[in-house]
């Protein structure tokens, strides 16, 4: 079935074609009837598939449906400023031939342009939980209209944390109202909150079998913690131009990274917690716009983020929680668009491989390196200080034989 064929108003299926979508995805189809019958939904389906549209569209068409403009109607509760703007986009793009207003609300920047919008009327809030929270004890936030309450990133939302937030903004809100939950992961301790907070979620799942999609060619290969900079150099050059998100575990090691690529003179922007918005968002700009093809972020920081020509993902360290591992790699591979991704796995980090791929049901492709293929990349590095140590070190070894041979 047609976008064309769909009983939702006339301006959002023209929205809906300027921005070049014809038919459903699979989510989208499934979910689309049930929010416009009103049901609550717990839909979980692989990273890239559409779930934002799925909420956007009915969402959207209800609400523009019931004229009542400029009331806080629709929030939805996400964990990162990254993806609060990205999906407030989402709505204003396919929303922009209706009447409804739509604002993106975050932590970490001035207050006061968000409170003079919230005083304008606003239908549509997409939000972290802090500010949140804070404007609406100060009386900048009214709930009793609201309808929708949507968690995208659901498990991360539910997980603790962020559980009590949730907790405490449906106690604000009208007694009936819909909640819709999104997520590519979910556990069952997940699942099990999330059914705590609605009576009767249907559930809407699309190919449990795996979670990761099939527009993505993952791959592991084995190298020691010290050579990792070195493969990542070689991958850079190797794919020159080709956007990259590569995964760290922490910030500290994020901007280590990003040194160590310094020195070689590959650019990188790097985002994680430890920035302040401003700078985030000056990172995401300039990798949106293929200023600077390299990014360097945890786990957190990029979740949802949805670039479409991000052609590559490269775990640098393995993800400590494994269904991080599907939400990394689902950087790429998005829409209709194919993706690569490759994770560097050292000897330390082999039980957390046997994790991820525990989590998935199935071993993870792993690429052989030859020995000389391996030394190959130490050499081809445009490190100095490499050089130099490697010589260093080489004549160390060769004085410590040397010394071992005397006292024969
Ligand atoms: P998810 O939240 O499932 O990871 P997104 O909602 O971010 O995925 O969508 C991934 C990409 O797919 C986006 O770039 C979006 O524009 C595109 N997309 C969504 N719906 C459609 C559709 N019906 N047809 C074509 N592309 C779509
Ligand atoms: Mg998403």
């Amino acid at each position: 079935m047609k976008f064309e064929q769909y009983r939702i108003l006339p301006e959002i299926k023209r929205a809906i074609a300027e921005q070049g979508f014809r038919k459903p995805t699979d989510i989208q189809y499934k979910v689309l009837p049930k929010v416009l019958a009103g049901e609550d939904i717990l839909g979980i389906a692989q990273t890239g598939t559409g779930k934002t549209a799925a909420f956007v569209i009915p969402v959207l068409h209800l609400l523009a449906s019931e004229k009542k403009f400029k009331t806080l109607r629709c929030l939805v509760m996400v964990p990162t400023h990254e993806l609060a703007q990205q999906i407030a986009d989402v709505f204003k793009s396919l929303g922009r031939h209706t009447r409804l207003k739509i604002l993106a609300l975050f932590g970490s920047t001035e207050q006061d342009p968000q409170i003079r919008a919230l005083q304008q009327g606003v239908d549509i809030l997409v939000t972290t939980p802090g500010r949140m929270f804070d404007l609406h004890a100060q009386g900048h936030i009214r709930f009793e209209h609201v309808k929708f309450l949507i968690l995208d990133e659901a498990d991360r939302m539910l997980d603790l944390g962020f559980y009590k937030d949730i907790d405490d903004v449906k106690k604000l809100l009208p007694r009936r109202h819909q909640t819709l939950f999104f997520s590519a992961t979910i556990d069952d301790k997940i699942k099990k909150l999330a059914y705590s907070t609605v009576t009767n979620a249907i559930r809407i799942q699309i190919s449990p079998d795996d979670p990761v999609s099939k527009n993505i060619d993952h791959s592991v290969v084995m190298v020691e913690m010290d050579d990792k900079r070195f493969f990542l150099e070689r991958m850079v050059l190797e794919n020159s131009g080709q956007k990259m998100v590569v995964f760290v575990r922490t910030k500290v090691r994020a901007e280590r990274v990003a040194a160590a690529m310094q020195r070689v003179n590959i650019a990188t922007v790097t985002l994680h917690s430890g920035k302040v918005h401003q700078e985030r968002k000056e990172a995401m700009n300039a990798f949106k716009t293929g200023k600077v093809s390299i990014l360097i972020a945890t786990d957190v920081s990029a979740r949802g983020v949805d670039i479409p020509e991000v052609e590559y993902v490269i775990n640098y360290d393995l993800p400590e929680v494994a269904e991080n591992y599907v939400h990394r790699i689902g950087r790429t591979g998005r829409g209709t668009h194919k993706g690569k991704a490759v994770s560097f796995c050292s000897k330390e980090e082999l039980p957390l491989l046997d994790e991820i791929e525990r989590y998935l049901g199935y071993s993870i492709a792993s690429q052989t390196l030859s020995d000389l293929e391996y030394q190959e990349t130490l050499l081809f590095s445009n490190e100095e200080s490499r050089t130099f140590k490697d010589v260093m070190k080489e004549i160390a070894d060769f004085e410590g034989a040397a010394k071992k041979r005397k006292k024969k």
